[in-house]
């Protein structure tokens, strides 16, 4: 039976059972289209990124010898719309079957099960053969439960593929977790290994996203592009990295440095997104190094790794198919304002948050850190509205896709879902900063002062966020302990804190 195959941009697994066996009445196709650069503006690195690893998967599948339909971004065939290309497809060749793999946005997962519901062809649809999870193993395992927990899941992803265990079924080491271990602040030594050594020229791609008209932002050196585009430079990224980082991931896997951005980072959560390579198999080669070197890489950095990947990874794709599409509606604390334009220029006088936004600008990345405590932590503690926080770490991070991006953002760090992910919101004062990184030791702020002109925004807007959401945090007993001290702050050093949150709220632009 002639059947087309539809492989989306994120699913650029060779692996998969589909591509087996070359057989002469299936066509493959994939599609550039102004339809996915569009939803949201992205960043340049984002669009070259995807177009380039297409590319080069489809070149792979007809090197194998499969027949392959690819349209470019400019191609006069290309309607730039996902169904108008599959049916124009269909009808060109006479397809008698259509099949695509399972989605892993709910926007086009719905966007296809309403095209097929008319098609008048058969169609079915496979799985992407790429998490080790289902979409409804988390909602199965905390449906109806009082306490949705990482934790739970985590245990049982190591149980299940039997990660980390000793042969009793008791984790390696007595623990579970080794999050206590991974606070370290970064001082400068041993020297953070350099970006890898992956260069690929991607000018011309570069020219056409601009022939296209699709708008974007961000920097990009298209001649050195350096995120991995196919599953050997994947594994160069991967190879790096557990000879490099491997050894100190854990132990510094929070701080933050304006001397290093990457610092001890795997940065393979692209070729894992778009799927490049599988989570199980990095995570089996990490500990296979692990083994082979355990003087150099301790139990709680491979844990530390592997909980990120099979735990967090896996729980947030699982969280995503259980609460959408009422997910990205939430706004727990009802919060209104707009992103301040910073965001989108690093033209702060905060330096943390100018750090963060310019590595992200410039790379098209940021670490974990960076996201959550830095640029997330202000943007709860100034109020911005969620969906406004949504766009813009949707569009600026190479990593973005919308099961991953959507319960990190609204979930962890805005906690706009009113505790599914976290049970308690994600913020600091500058002390947990000051901590963590070297940032505040050159800032126009100081970081001991909450009230006064050149205060710290984030000690002053801190307790006003505890303030204001009294009447909603104040029961959370992660948090009573902060609802103690504000009560026993002196009169007038509260009044002082709080007007100067206030008067920082008026002026956020100005920040
Ligand atoms: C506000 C916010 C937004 C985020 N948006 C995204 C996003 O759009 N896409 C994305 O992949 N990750 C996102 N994350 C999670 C995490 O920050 C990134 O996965 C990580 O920074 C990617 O860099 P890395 O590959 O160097 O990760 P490493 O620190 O080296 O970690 C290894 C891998 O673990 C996985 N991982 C680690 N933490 C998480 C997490 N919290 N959730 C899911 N997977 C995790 C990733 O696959 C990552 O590649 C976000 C986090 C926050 C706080
Ligand atoms: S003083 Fe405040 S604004 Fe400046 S870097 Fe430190 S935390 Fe950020």
């Amino acid at each position: 039976m002639k059947t087309l195959k539809l492989i989306l941009g994120d699913q650029l697994n060779l692996d998969h059972s589909w591509f087996k066996i070359v057989n002469d009445n299936t066509i493959f196709c994939l599609f550039e289209m102004r339809q996915e650069t569009d939803y949201v503006t992205h960043h340049i690195q984002k669009i070259v990124g995807f177009f380039a690893a297409m590319r080069h998967f489809a070149q792979s599948l007809e090197k194998a010898g499969h027949t392959v339909v690819y349209y470019k971004i400019n191609d006069a065939k290309n309607t730039q719309s996902l169904t108008n290309n599959i049916l124009q497809i269909i009808h060109e060749n006479n397809i008698e079957q259509f099949e695509y793999q399972l989605p892993d946005e709910y926007r086009l997962d719905e966007q296809l099960k309403d095209f097929c519901s008319k098609l008048n062809i058969p169609y079915s649809v496979a799985n992407t053969e790429h998490f080790l999870s289902e979409r409804d193993t988390v909602a199965k395992l905390f449906e109806g439960k009082k306490q949705i927990l990482m934790e739970t899941f985590y245990r049982q992803m190591r149980k299940q593929y039997n990660i980390l265990l000793e042969p009793d079924g008791k984790p390696i080491g007595g623990k579970w977790n080794y999050d206590a271990d991974n606070r370290n602040k970064w001082k400068g030594t041993p020297i953070e290994p350099k970006h890898n050594a992956i260069s690929n020229n991607l000018e011309s791609i570069f020219e056409e996203v601009k022939v296209s008209g699709a708008k974007y932002f961000g920097n990009i050196n298209a001649k050195e592009f350096n995120w991995p585009i196919n599953l050997e430079q994947a594994n160069t990224i991967l190879d790096y990295f557990i000879q490099h980082s491997l050894p100190y991931f854990g132990q510094f896997q929070d701080a933050m440095s304006q001397k290093a951005q990457l610092l001890f980072h795997s940065r393979l959560s692209f070729a894992l997104n778009i799927k490049l390579i599988s989570p199980l198999y990095v995570v089996q080669k990490c500990i296979a190094a692990w083994l082979a070197k355990p003087a150099l890489i301790s139990l709680s950095q491979i844990e530390g790794f592997v909980r990120q990947i099979i735990g967090w990874r896996e729980y947030m794709r699982g969280i995503y198919w259980w609460k959408m599409p009422e997910y990205e509606t939430l706004n727990y604390f009802n919060h209104q304002t707009k992103l301040p334009e910073y965001f989108w220029t690093g033209n702060s006088k905060m330096n943390c948050v100018k750090n963060a936004v310019q590595n992200s600008l410039d790379n098209a990345y940021a670490h974990h850190i960076q996201r959550l405590m830095v640029t997330g932590n202000f943007t709860l503690l100034a109020g911005i509205d969620p969906s406004e926080v949504d766009n813009w770490y949707l569009g600026i991070y190479i990593d973005a896709i919308q099961w991953v991006e959507i319960t990190n953002t609204r979930g962890m760090s805005q906690f706009a879902d009113g505790g599914i992910v976290g049970s308690k919101p994600y913020i600091s004062s500058a002390n947990y900063i000051d901590k963590m990184s070297d940032y505040c030791g050159n800032c126009h702020y100081d970081k001991k002062l909450k009230y006064a002109k050149n205060a710290c925004p984030f000690n002053s807007l801190y307790w006003h966020f505890y303030e204001r959401n009294r009447p909603l945090l104040e029961k959370n007993n992660r948090i009573g302990m902060m609802y103690n001290v504000l009560n026993r702050m002196a009169t007038d050093e509260k009044q002082k804190t709080l007007a100067q949150a206030d008067y920082y709220l008026n002026h956020l632009e100005e920040l």
